[in-house]
């Protein structure tokens, strides 16, 4: 048996473009783990595997809270769901090509640490610690990174910043004119 699931509880989210001032803004702490919280999850959870994406802080959806989410897996299996992350350790370095759904196109190196150990709430408002090495570290530290309204693309220098600026605000005008 199918179940057809109704569009209205199928909420993708609009995901924030850089140089879009709202990404700048830092995210305040979440109070309270409760239901309303535990939809936004899964909304970001939705758009991120719809976009698609490996991570998404709810800085890029306008929504100013500390709460990210990731997956590195291939197949969707590994959801992470960190809310008012902390990193307590961080080890080694380790240099990676970086996209950023709200810098559609574009990939540049960052250094960053290569290990993590975070402290975070899970969907329960439980807290947790869990290690991450590799990708899902980099991951993790790029989606905080937008909690406190840094972009990857502030890593680069400021001439190649204003060139990525450029030439997306020229595609979204020329998005702007397609019938
Ligand atoms: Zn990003």
């Amino acid at each position: 048996m199918v179940l057809r699931v109704a569009p209205e509880i199928m909420a993708k989210l609009k995901i924030l473009e850089f140089p879009d001032p709202r990404l700048r803004k830092k995210a305040v702490p979440v109070e309270s783990v409760n239901d309303e919280l535990r939809t936004l999850i899964g909304d970001m959870f939705e758009t991120m595997y719809d976009a698609p994406g490996i991570g998404l802080a709810a800085t890029q959806v306008d929504v100013h809270k500390r709460l990210l989410v990731a997956d590195v897996s291939p197949d969707k299996s590994e959801p992470h769901a960190l809310i008012n992350p902390v990193i307590v350790e961080k080890d080694g370095v380790t240099v990676t090509d970086e996209g950023c759904l709200s810098v559609p196109g574009y990939y540049e190196e960052v250094e960053r640490a290569e290990q993590i150990r975070v402290r975070f709430l899970d969907r329960d408002g439980e807290e947790r610690e869990m290690e991450a090495t590799g990708l899902l570290a980099v991951c993790i530290q790029h989606e905080m990174d937008h909690l406190e309204g840094k972009l990857f693309v502030d890593y680069l220098s400021e001439a190649k910043r204003q060139r990525i600026r450029k030439k997306l605000e020229k595609e979204r005008r020329h998005t702007a004119v397609v019938m």
